[in-house]
């Protein structure tokens, strides 16, 4: 059980919890659901995930408040994404409604796995779909698993609110026509490559361009970046192929009501990295990160917040963020969801 994790040394990883969501698509429609404890999955050998890879997946957190609640951050987002990216995978969306009721239902079998207030650590949420039935030609399975798991997790980047380096990659990661814009568990695949090359040459991420111009910044791997200017302006990215972070919307929306910062979505230029003075990578895993220097193959931009501390804007940014999150601060109306 809970009690007997050191909550403080947690890492970002899997941990088994007690129960977890399960509910399979079968002749056109999904069953009541169930919760269990059965952690494995048992599918055909020949399963369309397996072979062709139709996966899609989610990730949020539970956090226990100040006054000791356990609350969700716009779970409502991560339901309607999940169904955007199902569309575009010929899935059958799992209903928004019922998505919630999933992850609300997984969170409190599982209650005390919720990390104290203030240990650092949150309870990760993973809802995630599948194609179960043998599939061998290219074609959409006609039978389905939804699942949500939760496992405490840690800080994702080790080392706290050090700065990060990243470099300019010379892969790419979405096609402007493709599937950057979705959850798909092939945007991963694909990018398992890149990120293992890029830490053997000791960058912690990379930095992606857009595939058709390579003259933009999208996004990394796992997370969405936001730049600060020298006037304090917060500027994100701008692209049909960058997944749409909620973490990333809920930061733009507080840089602009809770900081009355400028903060404006547009494209932005690998030729102006060097303009900017602060950068830092934003998803809920890595919540915000700050971004120390991005090597352009060989050529170094290093930001002014340097690489022993996170920028003012940033460190602004994300006190109010994760207050938010932890009821320290008052939120935007519907951005919390209660569980308990
Ligand atoms: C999940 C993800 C993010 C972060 O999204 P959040 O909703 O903030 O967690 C950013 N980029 C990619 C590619 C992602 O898959």
């Amino acid at each position: 059980m809970g009690e007997k994790i050191d909550w403080g040394n947690l890492g970002f990883g899997y941990y088994k919890t007690d129960y977890r969501y399960v509910s399979n698509y079968k002749d056109g429609k999904w069953d009541a659901g169930i919760l269990t404890k059965d952690d494995t999955v048992v599918i055909s050998e020949c399963a369309c995930v397996l072979q062709y890879a139709q996966t899609c997946f989610e990730g949020l957190k539970a956090y226990r408040t100040k006054d000791n609640r356990v609350v969700c951050f716009r779970p409502d987002l991560n339901a309607k994404r999940m169904a955007d990216t199902a569309k575009r995978l010929e899935m059958p969306p799992f209903p928004e409604e019922r998505f919630l009721d999933a992850v609300k239902q997984v969170v409190k079998a599982n209650i005390d796995w919720v990390p104290p207030y203030g240990s650092g650590a949150t309870l990760y949420i993973r809802p995630y779909l599948f194609g179960t039935n043998p599939v061998m030609g290219v074609k959409p399975a006609t039978e389905y698993q939804f699942r949500v798991f939760v496992s405490p997790v840690g800080p994702y980047f080790k080392g706290g609110v050090k700065p990060i380096t990243l470099r300019i990659p010379d892969f790419d990661r979405a096609a402007p026509r493709g599937t950057g814009h979705v959850k798909a568990g092939l945007n991963y695949a694909m990018s398992l490559h890149a990120i293992v090359d890029a830490h053997n040459q000791g960058y912690n991420e990379n930095m992606y361009l857009d595939s058709a111009t390579r003259t933009k910044i999208e996004e990394t791997g796992g997370a969405n970046i936001i730049f600060v200017t020298k006037d304090n302006e917060v500027v994100t990215p701008k692209s049909n192929t960058i997944l749409p972070s909620i973490t990333r919307r809920s930061l733009m929306y507080v840089a602009e009501h809770y900081l009355g910062l400028k903060a404006t979505e547009r494209e932005v230029y690998l030729e102006e990295l060097g303009e900017f003075k602060e950068c830092a990578l934003c998803g809920t895993a890595a919540v915000l990160s700050p971004v120390g220097k991005v090597d352009d193959h060989g050529k170094e931009i290093l930001f002014p917040s340097g690489m022993e501390k996170s920028g003012d804007i940033t460190q602004k940014l994300y006190k109010i963020l994760t207050g938010i999150q932890m009821g320290e601060i008052e939120p935007p109306k519907g951005w919390i969801f209660e569980i308990d």
